[in-house]
Parts: C-alpha cells; structure tokens; sequence
C-alpha cells in the first residue's frame, strides 16, 4: 500500500493520559484513537494487526478441532437471571432497556448465552465432545479503563466453551486448548509463561490456568521457580512452609508491655525498637460474610484474601473499615488478640514464631513474648499470605521469583457451574438424562496489541514480530521527487508484492527525518530504504530488530526479505 493515501496519524507526543509505553505507541503511531474512556477505534494500521492476530487464534483453534460461531452481543437479562449472575456480576455489566422496556445486558462474556444454545441443540452424546468459539467484541463497564487496549471496557475477545461427557474426556479439550494458547502466543511474538491461577472469582470446580504477558505494567504477579516449572499467580501460589522445632510453652517468659508511643505502624515499630518486621505479628481485622475476625500476619508478609476465603469458608471478606474495628473492640493502630473478644486466626509463619510482639489493643502500647495457646486462642492456622521474596518453591524447594504479568488468556475447567444452572443435558448411551461437563477458553485479543507492544516498544520506538506486523517491509523512497528513486522503488514495491510480501511504500513528499521518525513508531520489522544509490541499483535494508543494516543490490534485498519474511 502507498502511504501517501493511508490514514497513519502519526503524532509528535503521546496524548496527556498515556501512562503506558504501550498506549502512547498505539497513539502515536496511528493505530488507535480513543473514542470514550476504554472504547477504541482501530485505524488502519491498528485494524491489520487485529485482524492477523485474530487469523492466528482463529487458525489455531480450528487446528485443534472447535468450531467457530457468532453470538449477539445484546444478550436478555432473563439468562443472567437465570445463572444466578445478574446481580453479582455487578455494575461492570453495561444494561440496557429496548422500547418495551425489556432488560438487556452487553454481553461481558456468553455462558449463559452459548449454554442456552447448547442445552436446545444438543440433546445426545453422539455430539459430545464439543467446542465452540467466537471472536466478538465484548463489554465491560471497568471501574478503571486504562493502559490503551489493555484495559477497555469494548474489546475484542476470542470465547470458546467446551461440552464434554466426563471430566476426563474435558481434560483432554483442556491440553489441547492449553497447546494451541501456548502456540498462538509464540506465533504472535509473546514472552509469556502459563500460571497456575484461583478458580474462585468465576466459581468454577477445576483447574484454571492464565497465559501471561510478561511485562513490568502487568496488573498480575507472577510467582515462579528458579528450578522446576512450578509457576502460579501471587493470589494462587503457595507460600514455601517449614514448621519451627516444637518448644516447651511452659519455658516461655510471661508478657511483658511495652510503652510505643506514636507507633502504629511495622516500620515504624522497626526503627524504634530496632527488631526486624519479621519479629512482629500484625493483627488485621477483616468481615468475612459480614462477621469481623482477626487475622494474624508476620509482619514482613501480606494477606492473601483468597486464601483467607478458603481457610474460613466464607464467600467474602474484606478489610474492615475504622469504624468496624473500633465497634469489634479493636484499638486501631494497636491491635492485638490478647484480650480480644473476636475468632482469630493466624498464618502459619506467624504461628511458627516461638514468642510474638503484638499490640497491646491499648493506645500506644505494645506486648512483648505473647503466646498463642497461652494468652489467646487461636481458632485455625493456616497458609494466609502471598508468597514473598526468599520463599522457596512448593514442589522442589528451589527459590522463587518474581514477574509482573498481563493475562492474555485464560483456559478454564469449569464443571457443570453452568450446565447445571441452565439446564445443558444430554442422554447418555443408555438413555439416561446427564449434565455436560464444561470447560471455558479465553483470549484477549486486542489486548495481545498492547502486550506485544509493552514487551517490544519504549514508546516512541517499536519493532512488530512479522507474525502480527501491520506489514512486513517498510519501503521508504527518501526523495519523491527524485527519478533513479521512485523507479527503483516502484520496481521493488511490485517484486516483493509479487513475492506475497506485504509492503508500505512511504511515497510521500516528506522530509527524511519524518519518514524515518514515523517508521520508527510504526514499527515495522524490515525497513527498505530507496536512497542516494538508487541509481547504482543499491538499497539499505534494515533488520530493525537487530538494528543493523546492510546495502544490497536490489536482487539481493528481495530474497532477503523473502526469507526473513517466509522463515
Ligand atoms: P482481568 O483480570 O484482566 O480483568 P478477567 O479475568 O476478567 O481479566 P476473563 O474474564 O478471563 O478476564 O476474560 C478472558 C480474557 O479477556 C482475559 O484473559 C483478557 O486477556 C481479556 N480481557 C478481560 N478483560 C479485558 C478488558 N477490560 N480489556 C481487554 N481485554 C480484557
Ligand atoms: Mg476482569
């Protein structure tokens, strides 16, 4: 394509509100504009890319035996209803009324819609195993839209469910699925690492696992072994555990308290009485299910609100506020279980410790060698934290690391949440009534842009993997005006077309620097320029990646890009 007739808004600066480099290239390189908070339209550029990406899902799934359909986005509210998720999905789904003022939702994801489907069309095992995929633009009403593409509340989606006999027959679609995500991710040009994930938040029964982009903006931490492949997201991974020798209780110094004025804080605690923070147990109130309980932490970790659901059986919890502590008894700033009329439990590590410095639960006080068992009850012990820097892995006790992520894909075992729910059955070889087994598999796919261009871009600056590239040569004539260049050029542009490579031909009546300034941000992975010794027949041909460039005859530079471009 000619350049020179293109809509490339290229711009000098990236707009105000741009916070990651992802966002201010998309901007700036004429892929994206912003329409409303989240809501984006793809610009010609912005558009290839998106669409090569979807070919690549889309290749990919149909590879590994799914079948491809189209689901409305308007969806009736009565199916949400029905699952049981209108309320709780919460003002992130957008809702709308039509003329007779029925209830409908934006679909932010279709179980309900595809499990209706399935429960109607398929009545018979004889159909079953089956998969089914869409590509289709989703919506969700984020609390906070932002990153560009990253996160926006109208984004392409690839959605594929899964209906199955039994768990084992799902767990094989799940490998497979699992394969293609890995293969669709490489062949986009991804760095990324496939996690254990937390099957709570959508309510499933199974195994969960999440692709993720590696990259610094990433909203998700990534816990993974040194050692073996023990990988899993922070709210997932299991903090490394051992047990502290057993000690005689009846050994132990009595409480001892101590004056700490103005300290209500670990590090403060820290500086003032110079112990480490591992030293101190935090007394954190939280409601469970509307019920406050104390939880004690080390003060070095963090709680980890899944596993804290898990450990009390609750279906939420949350920090109190002030106000609830203060009404469950609890001297805020100063808090401690000795004394406290409320159910406590504590983490393991905390547990392990032999004498605990805890608060007083009396303004500016402390309490030196407190002992559970001895001073207070302890209701349950348990893994409550996220895993921290110097724990070691679960599985082989190598030490973990850590990686900031950006899920792109998610494979989900999710049972029969919602067959049950809705209805799906099917008969089974001896004519007995049974529930399918399903399975959920998404992708984001336009936040794949975002995250291919976090991994590959400073901002102002951007090298496409050919996979997804918008094109795969940048063809730039220096001068318009001058005839050896625009013959040669003209000559090039139609051989590697000929060759089926897909070529931009900066044809403009620009100034070098613009032109090479815009390639820059387009980003463009070989780079063709038509220039001083056109007429010896030489151009510079750029692998920008490797930002080296070479001068090569013109029949040299063809099969080079074929090559590069063909592998
Ligand atoms: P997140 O935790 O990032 O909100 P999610 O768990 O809500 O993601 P899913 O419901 O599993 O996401 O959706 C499938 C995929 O859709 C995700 O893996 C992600 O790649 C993509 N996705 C989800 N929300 C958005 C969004 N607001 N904008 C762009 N892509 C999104
Ligand atoms: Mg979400």
């Amino acid at each position: 394509m000619r350049q020179d007739k293109l809509l490339i808004p290229t711009l000098r600066e990236a707009p105000g509100d741009a916070e990651a480099n992802s966002h201010k290239l998309l901007v700036r390189g004429g892929y994206i504009r912003q329409l409303a908070a989240g809501v984006y339209t793809y610009l010609p550029l912005g558009w290839r890319v998106l669409k090569k990406a979807s070919d690549i899902v889309r290749e990919e799934m149909n590879r590994a035996g799914a079948q491809e359909l189209l689901m409305p986005a308007m969806q009736p509210a009565e199916l949400w209803q029905e699952s049981g998720r209108y309320h709780v999905y919460g003002p992130e789904l957008i809702r709308l009324k039509d003329r007779h003022d029925r209830e409908f939702a934006l679909g932010p994801t279709h179980e309900e819609v595809i499990t209706t489907l399935v429960r109607n069309d398929v009545t018979s095992y004889r159909k079953l195993p089956m998969n089914l995929y869409q590509i289709q633009t989703k919506y969700r009403d984020e609390r906070r839209p932002r990153f560009g593409l990253l996160r926006g509340r109208e984004f392409l989606m690839k959605d594929a469910y899964s209906f199955d006999t039994d768990w084992e027959s799902l767990d094989k679609v799940y490998r497979e699925m699992y394969a293609a995500y890995e293969r669709i991710f490489t062949r986009c040009g991804l760095d990324f690492r496939a996690v254990e994930a937390d099957s709570g938040s959508i309510g499933g029964e199974g195994e969960t696992h999440e692709f993720m982009a590696l990259a610094e903006i990433g909203e998700d931490t990534i816990v993974s072994c040194t050692a073996c492949d023990y990988a899993a997201n922070l709210e997932k991974a299991e903090a490394g555990f051992a047990e502290a020798p057993p000690r005689n209780v009846d050994q132990l110094a009595g409480i001892e308290k101590i004056y700490t004025p103005g300290t209500s804080s670990i590090s403060q605690l820290v500086e003032s009485l110079g112990i480490p923070a591992d030293q101190f147990v935090k007394t954190m109130i939280y409601i469970a299910d509307g019920k406050p309980v104390a939880v004690l932490i080390r003060g070095d970790h963090e709680v980890n609100e899944l596993k804290l659901m898990a450990l009390l059986e609750a279906e939420e919890v949350r920090l109190a506020e002030n106000e609830e502590a203060v009404a469950a008894g609890v001297v805020v700033g100063f808090a401690g279980p000795v004394g406290l009329d409320l159910p406590v439990v504590a983490d393991r590590d905390a547990a392990n410790l032999a004498a605990w410095i805890v608060g007083a639960n009396e303004r500016d006080y402390h309490l030196k060698q407190v002992v559970p068992g001895r001073d207070f009850k302890l209701e349950k012990i348990g893994d409550l934290r996220n895993a921290a820097e110097g724990d070691v892995c679960p599985h082989c006790g190598q030490p973990l690391q850590f990686h900031r992520g950006i899920e792109v894909g998610h494979v989900f075992k999710l049972g029969t949440k919602y067959s049950e729910a809705l209805g799906a059955t099917y008969l089974d070889q001896a004519g007995k009534t049974q529930t399918m087994i399903m399975g959920c598999y998404g992708i984001g796919i336009s936040r794949i842009l975002s995250a291919v261009t976090e991994q590959r871009s400073d901002g102002s600056s951007m090298v496409w993997p050919v996979g997804i590239a918008p094109f795969h040569v940048h063809l730039i004539q220096i001068s318009a005006k001058d005839e050896a260049q625009r013959k040669l050029a003209e000559e090039l542009y139609a051989q590697l077309q000929a060759a089926g490579i897909e070529v931009l031909l900066d044809d403009r009546d620009e100034r070098a620097g613009v032109k090479f300034k815009d390639a820059d941000l387009m980003g463009i992975p070989l780079r063709i320029t038509v220039g001083k010794q056109a007429a010896e027949g030489l151009v510079e041909f750029k692998n920008r990646a490797e930002d080296v460039s070479e001068v090569y005859s013109a029949e040299k530079v063809l099969a080079e890009a074929v090559s590069f471009v063909k592998g």
